[in-house]
């Protein structure tokens, strides 16, 4: 029998997991099926229990339930610390993990740029920034967190120790302490054409990743592309953040330029 994995959330509409897990299935020829459903806070406990008594293989979760499924899941201590699950196991009991820092993680290494020792500067303070701040400390980085709210900052980068948040006008100080600079927020999403760092306050040796992904060029990364820096979009995080749920649903190897080429296809780019 089919086994069946889900993305839960609401909207859940134009979510991407569905054709991504499709498409890795069928590569793989897997006898499983990835569907998409509507759930909201209210119903998450019940939707849980639920896809665990029918035999669910795992289930993600997006907005609005990742921090809310804390309360019903055993999680693992990343995700704890991180506050949010994205990815839910039923193999043992209903087990809850947080992919998206180590998506994050891996599109940065697969660049060949190295994150132990190196200075990272994340803008924004929301869920992607506890993410990724929390994964890539644990990853031996030093973590700096600037936010438009600056006591997030400050609050997430007490909960990491070792750590330093501010606001973001820490960027008109100069980067050049920074190797890897994130931005998390939602600044350069869709036709904004927003950024927060311009070509002209960063530096030829800086590393610039943005996990907006919609487009896939953002202003930022023009920005460091015209400033001679190595830019890196978001397109991989969601690859790879998807491919580590697959890895603890399946055990199996995921197929990466699969999962990537029909999540670009999807987007048009
Ligand atoms: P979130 O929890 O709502 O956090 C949003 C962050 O953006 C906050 O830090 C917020 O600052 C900041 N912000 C919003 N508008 C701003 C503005 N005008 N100027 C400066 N800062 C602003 O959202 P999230 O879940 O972390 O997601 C953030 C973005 O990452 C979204 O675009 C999402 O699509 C993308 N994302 C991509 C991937 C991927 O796989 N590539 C994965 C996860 C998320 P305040 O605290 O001051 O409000």
């Amino acid at each position: 029998m089919k086994k069946v994995f889900a993305v839960l959330g609401d909207p859940i509409e134009h979510s991407l997991s569905p054709i991504m897990h499709n498409s890795a299935f069928e590569a793989l020829d897997m006898d499983c099926t990835y569907h998409a459903f509507r759930v909201g806070k209210n119903d998450l406990e019940n939707a849980l229990q639920g896809a665990k008594a029918m035999g669910f293989g795992g289930l993600n979760l997006t907005v609005p339930l990742k921090e809310t499924a804390l309360s019903f899941v055993d999680a693992d201590p990343l995700a704890a610390k991180i506050g949010a699950i994205n990815t839910i196991d039923f193999k043992d009991g209903i087990k809850g993990y947080n992919t998206d820092g180590i998506g994050a993680k891996r599109t940065i290494e697969d660049e060949g740029v190295e994150i132990k020792d190196k200075n990272v500067l994340i803008l924004g303070a929301g869920g992607a920034a506890r993410a990724i701040a929390f994964t890539f400390a644990e990853a031996g980085a030093r973590v700096n967190i600037a936010n438009r709210t600056p006591e997030r900052a400050m609050q997430l980068a007490a909960e990491i120790g070792d750590a330093k948040g501010y606001g973001l006008d820490i960027v008109d100080k100069g980067l050049d302490e920074i190797d890897i600079l994130i931005n998390t927020t939602t600044v350069g999403l869709g036709h904004s054409n927003g950024t927060l760092v311009s070509a002209e306050q960063m530096h030829s040796d800086l590393a610039v990743f943005d996990i907006v992904y919609n487009p896939l060029m953002t202003k930022l990364l023009q920005e460091a592309e015209t400033a001679g820096a190595r830019h890196i979009t978001g397109i991989m995080m969601l690859v790879y953040q998807g491919a580590e749920a697959f890895r603890i649903w399946t055990g199996r190897e995921p197929p990466i330029e699969i999962m990537k080429r029909t999540v670009m296809e999807a987007l048009d780019i």
